[in-house]
């Protein structure tokens, strides 16, 4: 039966790669019909935080991979005892080795402590004490090849694998053998993770095979993400936390698919597909070992569409989190579902992610235009202020609908020497303190008369 895991550790906020790999390890089993455990592995207790935890939580959920549809959470750090015990039986079958050379006993000898152990202690036969760590014994000749659904089967000659720590001189495990003698335990079948773990896998391939496996898992390393500079995504330069993008008003749905793109494609030339098609044709095989791109152009224009997509009621449910406190910025009485529903399926048409719908409609809601300087030194230009106050005293009569006003504002416009897209940019920003938006006469017709005059007469003092 085939069982994967996700094992994020809890260290910092939740990252798209990391999304990436759960969305692979997820489809696999989903595909095989097997199992998907969560692992936390927290056993850095100086870097981990419970909020972090809960945050992996949550950002799978959203996801799709809600709680009570895989197994798990297992906490790494309840599973402490099971590491040190694997610990012990590696040193009494002869299989490790205390050791306590210092970083700066071993650079004395070698001259470059980045060069790898030396042996110093493999055969002095230390006993347990402190200051000494464990050390596992590589073999000194063969190669371990590593079986990689994605990348073949690299091959990494053993004499370039140092005699590596597994445990601390106090007894705790360290990530390199907690993480096998997990997988291991929990049966694990598949290891699908990110590329930059690559170098770990023959010294754990070694580690499973003393440990008293048969057969090591299946490896997949899934590539590495990088930005338009051909830089792999760092925290500190790119926007990494899926929550970023939950929160500006990306669709999970938009946010999954396009997370797939990442190494893999859809069969045919469509890469916006169904998640039902992802689900029935994901194929690891398929996956391409070169760094993927993470395009975020590109994902907001997937988000529009997805958007579009909706149904007008599904975009009003999506939006509503924006429309109401503690997002909106006007007053709570001041949302009027009916003016919303008016123009809600015109804003759909035109945004990329859901936050973009507060600077949208905000002049219908807010007591006066919000004013954007930029916008507004631009348009009130030349003759602006003459034709607004033209515009203020005849939009005093017209017939207050979207079509008389276009007229209306036309012809005021034609004795400005404007024409009705010059004319309309000052119009607009008076009254919804923007330059870009909905279309302008339906936004006017919707706003009514007294508001409209008022924004136009502040507009000309
Ligand atoms: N905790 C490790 C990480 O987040 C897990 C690596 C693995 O999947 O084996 O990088």
């Amino acid at each position: 039966r085939v069982r994967v895991r996700f094992a994020p550790s809890p260290t910092g906020i939740f990252h798209v790669g990391g999304a990436r790999s759960a969305l692979f390890n997820w489809l696999v089993a989903l595909r095989a019909g097997g199992d998907f455990v969560l692992r936390v592995e927290d056993t850095d207790a100086s870097r981990n935080r419970p909020e972090w935890t809960d945050g992996i939580i949550s950002a799978l959920d959203w996801l799709g991979i809600s709680p009570g549809r895989y197994e798990g959470p297992v906490l790494q750090s309840s599973r402490a005892q099971a590491h040190r015990d694997a610990a012990a039986r590696l040193q009494q079958a002869g299989l490790a080795y205390f050791c306590d050379c210092t970083r700066e006993l071993l650079a004395e000898r070698t001259g470059n402590p980045q060069r790898g152990y030396d042996g110093h202690c493999r055969d002095r036969g230390l006993t347990a004490g402190p200051g000494r760590a464990l050390r596992f014994r590589t073999p000194d000749e063969g190669v371990t090849v590593v079986r990689d659904l994605i990348r073949g089967e690299p091959q990494f000659a053993n004499d370039t694998l140092e005699d590596f720590v597994i445990a601390r001189a106090d007894g705790s495990a360290v990530f390199l053998l907690a993480n096998v003698v997990d997988d291991l335990e929990m049966g694990i079948t598949h290891v699908i993770r990110g590329e930059e773990h690559l170098p770990n896998t023959p010294k754990q391939q070694l580690l499973w095979a003393a440990l008293g496996a048969p057969e090591p898992p299946v490896w997949a390393h899934v590539p590495v993400i990088v930005n338009e500079k051909r830089q792999k995504l760092s925290k500190r330069r790119d926007k990494v936390a899926l929550e970023s993008y939950r929160n500006e008003g990306y669709l999970p749905a938009a946010m999954k698919n396009y997370l797939m793109l990442l190494g893999w494609a859809p069969p045919g030339d469509q890469e916006i597909v169904a998640w039902e098609t992802i689900e029935t044709t994901f194929d690891l095989a398929d996956v391409k070992p070169s760094p993927a791109f993470f395009d975020e152009k590109k994902l907001r224009a997937f988000n529009g569409e997805y958007i579009r997509a909706l149904t007008v009621d599904e975009f009003a449910a999506a939006v509503r989190p924006w429309l109401s406190a503690p997002a909106a910025p006007w007053p709570a009485d001041a949302f009027d579902p009916k003016v919303f529903a008016a123009v809600a399926e015109l804003a759909q048409s035109r945004l990329s992610v859901l936050a973009e719908i507060v600077p949208m409609v905000d002049f219908l809601f807010l007591p006066e235009a919000p004013v954007d300087d930029a916008a507004w030194a631009k348009a009130m230009k030349g003759p602006a202020a003459a034709l607004l106050a033209d515009v203020h005293e005849h939009f005093g009569t017209v017939s207050w609908t979207a079509d008389a006003l276009k007229s209306a504002l036309l012809e005021i416009g034609e004795r400005h020497g404007l024409k009705l897209a010059k004319a309309q940019a000052p119009v607009r920003v008076a009254v919804t303190g923007r330059s870009v938006g909905l279309p302008l006469f339906e936004s006017l017709e919707l706003l009514g008369r007294d508001a409209t005059r008022d924004r136009l007469a502040t507009a000309r003092a």
